[in-house]
């Protein structure tokens, strides 16, 4: 288990000061200047070293997609752009650290913008987010009153202005070219790629957009150093993490723990172990709404992280894991996100916008048990369909949990199919 002296986050329950004050007596803004002049080349090398991969989603290696900007500026601008958006179901962990700790992202957004040249960065921060808003604004306000933001940032030579952007509440907005034409202020609908946005991206320029835990981690790592970071977890997953534990567990939580620990561990450490005990343990979705369910029995001993998560046919994702117990109704559940999805497909491309629409009414009906067998396959057929065929990976996302429901739970499907033919319906899926 994570020790304490090994939390980057020092005060994610918000239990102590959460001002500048409160922030550097814990430690932080301790040498950000010197951090800086390190130069960017060491910084970005420092990064890589980490083992850090994108706290977002897809864990791309962060270091290694800062290196993608220009080293040498055109004469455009280049931007850094933090992805606070935050709104797949299930995932809550990036607004305990704006609300309670957000110095660490303001000092990561310093560092970050330096390593890639940008004088300028926005936080792109979800609609509902409101009290997490006015937390992070008002630690901003304290950072320019305190000469640590604007020019001269920190006392480092570098001139570094940053603001935040409130979204209108919109899932799309998460995916980072629908999120950059938002902040252009345009609908926001996801771009074709190529060009990427280190190529172009904001207004045209180079622009980086990572997740607001990657950014808020680097002081800490620049500062305990890239061998202390890559030192938990196993090799290929490295560093400490925040895990989102929700649904039937006896305490759901937020916290911050090492990387590849076990699924059992996190639960009974942290969450009280499975409400009704393990063998009630009917499914997990391990890495938010988004990627597959995983049976229970195949999830107890599985590692936390990302290599381990896709051995076991899911994903690590946001590390949002979602637990289900036996009362669970998982058609029903798995239905309930394809509505999510339906409902916020951008409509722009058509395997999402139609295909979306079309699984949700076939999952509609498996929820009653009213469809023949054939159809499961061919829903499934229609996933694959959708599946990598869209503009954004929100095809994906439709498509991945109904994959996750068909590999695992089939025979709960055909068997709610079968129980409605000959009229004995399940309480749950009758409601
Ligand atoms: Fe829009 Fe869906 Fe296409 Fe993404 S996949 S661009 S959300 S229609």
């Amino acid at each position: 288990m994570l020790k304490d002296q090994d939390r980057i986050f020092t005060n994610l329950y918000g239990m102590h000061d959460r001002t500048l004050a409160g922030a550097k007596a814990r430690g932080h803004w301790d040498g950000t200047a010197k951090l800086i002049q390190a130069g960017r080349e060491t910084i970005i090398e420092r990064m890589k070293a980490s083992g850090l991969r994108g706290r977002g989603g897809a864990g791309f290696p962060t270091g290694l997609k800062w290196s993608f900007m220009p080293k040498e500026s055109d004469g455009r601008p280049a931007y850094l752009v933090i992805n606070a958006d935050e709104s797949e179901p299930g995932t809550c962990k990036d607004r305990e650290i704006m609300r309670h700790d957000p110095h660490t992202l303001i000092e990561g957004a310093l560092i970050a913008s330096f390593a890639m040249n940008a004088h300028t960065s926005y936080i792109y921060i979800r609609g509902e987010y409101i009290r997490e808003r006015e937390a992070l604004q008002a630690a901003i306000d304290e950072c320019y009153d305190a000469g640590l933001l604007g020019k001269n940032a920190a006392g480092s030579g570098w001139d570094f202005d940053l603001f935040l952007n409130h979204g209108a509440g919109a899932y799309i907005c998460g995916e980072e070219t629908a999120l950059i034409e938002s902040l252009e202020g345009k609908k926001g609908m996801p771009r074709m790629k190529p060009p990427f946005p280190a190529g172009a991206g904001l207004y045209g320029c180079p622009t980086t957009v990572n997740n607001v835990e990657s950014i808020a981690v680097v002081p800490t790592i620049l500062r305990r150093g890239p061998e202390w970071f890559a030192g938990f977890g196993r090799p290929n997953n490295a560093g400490t993490k925040i895990f989102g534990i929700s649904g039937h567990v006896n305490t759901p939580c937020v916290v911050e723990e090492e990387m590849s620990i076990s699924f059992e561990e996190l639960i009974e450490k942290h969450c009280g172990g499975i409400r009704g005990g393990w063998d009630n343990l009917l499914a997990v979705i391990p890495g938010g709404s988004s990627v597959p369910c995983v049976r229970g029995e195949n999830m107890r001993d599985a590692v936390m992280d990302f290599d381990a998560l896709r051995e076991v046919g899911s994903s690590l994702g946001t590390a949002a894991v979602i637990v289900m117990d036996k009362q669970t109704d998982i058609i029903k559940a798995i239905w309930r996100l394809s509505k999510f999805y339906k409902h916020e497909s951008c409509g722009q491309c058509t395997p999402c916008r139609e295909g979306t629409g079309w699984m949700m009414r076939v999952m509609d009906r498996l929820v009653r048990g009213e469809a023949e067998i054939e159809e499961i396959d061919m829903l499934f057929d229609v996933t694959k369909q959708v599946e990598g065929h869209t503009i954004c990976a929100l095809g994906d996302a439709a498509a991945w949990p109904i994959q996750g429901l068909i590999k695992n739970f089939r025979e709960e499907i055909e068997d709610r199919i079968k129980a409605n033919k000959t009229g004995r319906m399940g309480a749950m899926a009758a409601e």
